[in-house]
């Protein structure tokens, strides 16, 4: 269950003609995603498209049901496993409204996580400082509870940092940019760019603005309306919809 702990593994996540509900509506009707190892993929939306549930059925968010369709991870159906069995698979997702864990450390969360993936966490608090200067993020905040009363920006530095830390495979960043200011947005796409280059990370990055392709350059867009992919290709699709806005995109 526990990714080998080498990067040279190609990890390919599968989504196909994935139907799901969120509550008792239908959200999603037949999305199609294939993201490999090193690849960044864009889903870019206008609101209510169904970004933000995809990105739940991806992770198995408790309230949203898949109804038609398959989750692969390397092959393997994952659409029916619990979410800490996903992340254990090597999946990740950074949520666009990131919990606040009262009585939770960030250290102890994190401590927590790589001994249930058998990584010892002795040099822990060095490697966490470390990417703690790295994404600019106040070494202090390390021992507070989980993004309790951090401003957002310092809420997804935290959530940059616990990817970089916990080394998954395929990560989902459900709107990494809302809440951010440019700095903060800068820092954490470009640990984000440097984790698909450094650890082969494959990136599905949703987001309803390009700005954040300035430093998390994607290799492929896709349009998500009405829960479905309306048009896929590569990043002069970010620019046209830049230019023509959602409208010209309408199912
Ligand atoms: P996006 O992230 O693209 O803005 P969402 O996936 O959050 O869109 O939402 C898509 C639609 O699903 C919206 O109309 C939203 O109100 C609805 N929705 C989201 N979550 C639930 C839920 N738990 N129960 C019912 N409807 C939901
Ligand atoms: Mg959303």
């Amino acid at each position: 269950m526990t990714p080998p702990q080498t990067n040279d593994v190609k990890y390919t996540l599968e989504v196909r003609d994935l139907h799901a509900k969120a509550g008792d509506t239908q959200i999603l009707n037949g999305i199609n995603l294939t993201v490999r190892s090193g690849e960044v993929h864009a889903v870019m939306g206008p609101n209510g498209a169904g970004k933000s549930t995809l990105s739940a059925a991806i992770m198995g968010k408790p309230g949203y049901t898949v109804t038609k369709g398959s989750i692969m991870l390397n092959d393997r159906d994952i659409g029916a496993m619990p979410t800490w069995q996903r992340a254990l698979a090597g999946l990740h997702l950074v949520m666009q409204y990131p919990t606040e864990i009262p009585g939770v450390g960030i250290d102890e969360l994190l401590s927590e996580a790589l001994s249930e993936r058998g990584i010892d966490p002795a040099k822990l608090t060095a490697r966490i400082a470390g990417e703690a200067t790295r994404i600019g993020l106040d070494e202090a905040l390390i021992h507070r509870a989980v993004n309790v009363d951090f401003s957002g920006g310092e809420k997804k530095r935290n959530e940059t940092l616990q990817l970089a830390v916990l080394e998954p495979r395929i990560v989902v960043l459900d709107e990494l940019d809302s809440g951010l200011d440019i700095d903060a947005l800068r820092d954490c796409a470009r640990r984000v760019e440097d984790l698909t280059n450094e650890r082969n990370l494959g990136v599905l990055v949703i987001t309803h603005y390009s700005r954040i392709f300035a430093d998390l350059k994607p290799n492929f867009v896709h349009i998500l309306a009405k829960g479905r992919i309306v048009a896929s290709g590569g990043p002069e699709l970010a620019d046209q919809l830049e230019r023509d806005g959602y409208e010209a995109f309408n199912p």
